[in-house]
């Protein structure tokens, strides 16, 4: 049985007083998490007043990079190892912005993904799909290859507990989601790729989520496919009623 989870993804938005008026409107009407799990990632200067204001225990909370050491002379980074002791539960690896403004590359993201691991936080690893390789037919490639790239070397156990992204590009702020059949194609994939490393048992633990123009009117269909898990979404999440409808979208 996997449990849904419905992320918000800030980006280099808010700052630390906006975060404390979004955590009040939200604090008390998150769902379960038992039932559908929550969570917000927020620039790492914004997430040390969330970790010690007001962040509800039902409500994760997420940072958006970190690098791979837990600490050294690395000027500007932010380490793994602080994370985890503010309290992060997950940490967002490889996202398509992050490729392509900041040339991380899979090796890049593999050792990021362990030393999430390495701190016991859950990396939430994205999967990127431009618009040119989906019409080249290229896709099926492109995201196996990311994939298989991120995971090298993460055990069969870690891989249970990971969840993944499927976020195409040309979706990704664009207010045209991919169609739901779209998103599920690219999760299935995933999942596949994922039951081709590890085995049909791990792949059906792990959790696939959709990112791209996710809203509270698509959010429902989406949520309806097999292989989708739940959702990243980045704009929807900035508003705090907005982001609500989002985590009861079974109502
Ligand atoms: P939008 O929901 O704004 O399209 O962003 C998606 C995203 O990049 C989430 O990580």
């Amino acid at each position: 049985m996997r449990i849904p989870l419905i992320a918000g993804n800030w980006k280099m938005n808010k700052n630390p007083a906006e975060a404390d008026a979004f955590m009040t409107v939200v604090a008390d009407q998150v769902p379960d998490p038992d039932q559908v799990e929550t969570a917000i990632a927020a620039p790492a200067v914004v997430l040390t007043t969330m970790a010690q204001n007001n962040a509800p225990d039902r409500l994760r909370l997420a940072a958006e990079n970190c690098y791979y050491e837990d600490a050294g002379a690395y000027t500007g980074e932010t380490s793994p190892k602080t994370l985890a002791e503010m309290g992060m539960r997950y940490v967002i690896v490889g996202h398509s912005e992050r490729r392509l403004y900041f040339n991380e590359t899979d090796d890049l993201i593999n050792r990021k993904v362990h030393a999430v691991f390495r701190n016991q936080m859950t990396p939430i690893v994205c999967c990127d799909e431009t618009m040119g390789r989906r019409e080249s037919g290229e896709k099926i490639h492109w995201v196996v290859s990311q994939v298989t790239g991120a995971l090298k070397g993460v055990s069969e156990q870690q891989a249970r507990q990971l969840v993944i992204a499927y976020e195409p590009s040309w979706a990704i702020g664009s207010g045209t989601s991919a169609s739901a059949d779209q998103a599920e194609e690219g999760c299935y994939l995933i999942r596949q790729t994922v039951a081709d490393l590890y085995g049909d048992p791990v792949a059906d633990d792990m959790r696939v989520l959709y990112g791209g123009s996710v809203k509270p009117d698509n959010i429902a269909e989406l949520m309806t496919k097999r292989d989708i898990d739940g959702v990243l979404a980045g704009g929807a999440s900035l508003d705090a009623e907005t982001f609500l409808q989002l985590t009861h979208y079974q109502n």
